[in-house]
């Protein structure tokens, strides 16, 4: 079989590998979607201390079980499936919560066991034994279920942020994830969705999927067009899906008093954030960050995903061959479009 592995910084490699074989206790998926993810990126570009090369990356994963070990009864051969990312150790107290993504081990699927961009992969136990598979509809692509890891992301900040009906929410970031946040917030009910966005070509996706205003902070003033568009007092909810810390400041003085606000990306330079932590006590902001999702939220995005709740199809706007891989990194970086997905088996 042929996998693409990461074997040094910004090096990926087409290697063929012998065909796996599975333990009575593991699955064998043949992969036909693997989404390009912004993590994958960042291990390609800056390495990852639960990475050894070589690693196969990849953790936005749909294909369809080939092969079945003797003691696995819930899955069969055939099934079509998406993966959640994280491989929950099922006993510590988070995975006891319903909260394995915040496993205490940390493992997840293209980190420390190889992941998606290859032509099969091997799930292992705990994975197939803690619900880490996912069954999809018929009528569901491979290509739209492996945006299941990703929307349930989103899906965890939203429910961390708390959208209710009628709610003004403002948007940093158009990329695939911050679409996202726009589509799922208007099907929640939000009566207005503000982007803020910088390239032209993101702010045209950003109506298009529905936001129904978009800020150029290069050419007018975010606080005061939010402002107006509030009267005068500011948004209920502030997502920040763009990795700056300029930006994390902001979003707190855009909240309304009483409002709300996500981050959802992380920064790279810690000391260039000034926050001012009074805007929590004396505008009773609630702030929030998330990262990742529990597993219910998984099966909910599927559900999403299957009853096409909103227009899943719009995100993945590139998709291409497994050799190519490198390729589909490239034009992620490169911020073109939305989400760049690989067909290993297609
Ligand atoms: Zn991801
Ligand atoms: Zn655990």
């Amino acid at each position: 079989m042929h996998v693409v592995a990461l074997t040094g910084k910004e090096t990926l490699e087409y290697q063929e590998r012998k065909y796996p074989t599975i333990s009575e206790h593991e699955v064998l998926l043949k992969i036909y979607a693997t989404g390009v993810c912004g993590s994958d990126l960042r291990i390609y570009q800056n390495s990852d201390k639960r990475i050894d090369y070589p690693r196969v990356t990849g953790h936005e994963i749909a294909g369809e079980i080939v092969e079945t070990g003797s003691h696995v009864k819930r899955f069969n051969k055939g099934d079509r499936v998406t993966l959640w990312a994280h491989i929950p150790c099922g006993v510590c107290l988070y995975c006891q919560k319903n909260e394995g993504h915040l496993c205490v081990k940390g493992e997840s699927i293209g980190y420390q066991v190889d992941g998606g961009f290859a032509e099969f992969v091997v799930l292992p136990r705990e994975f197939v034994e803690y619900g880490s598979i996912l069954k999809i509809s018929d009528n569901t692509s491979y290509e739209l279920a492996s945006l299941s890891e990703p929307f349930a992301c989103v899906l965890n900040g939203l429910r961390e942020v708390e959208i209710n009906a009628g709610d003004t929410v403002v948007v940093y970031g158009a990329g695939a994830i911050g679409c996202m946040y726009m589509a799922a917030a208007k099907r929640m009910g939000a009566a207005k969705v503000i982007a803020i966005q910088r390239s032209k070509p993101r702010q045209q996706l950003a109506l298009d999927i529905g936001a129904d205003i978009v800020i150029d902070p290069s050419n007018s003033d975010t606080f005061t067009k939010v402002k107006a568009e509030t009267n005068g007092l500011g948004a209920d909810v502030v997502i920040v899906t763009a990795p700056s810390a300029e930006v994390q400041k902001e979003a707190l003085e855009l909240a309304r008093t009483g409002g709300r606000v996500l981050y959802f990306a992380g920064i790279k330079h810690l000391d260039e954030i000034p926050i001012n932590t009074n805007h929590f006590i004396y505008k009773h902001l609630k702030v929030v960050g998330t990262h990742g999702a529990p597993r219910d939220l998984h099966v909910e995005s599927v559900k999403w995903i299957d009853e096409g709740l909103i227009d899943f199809s719009f995100f993945v706007t590139h998709t291409f061959p497994l050799k190519d891989t490198e390729k589909a990194f490239q034009t992620a970086l490169r911020k073109e479009g939305l989400k760049c997905v690989v067909k290993p088996c297609e």
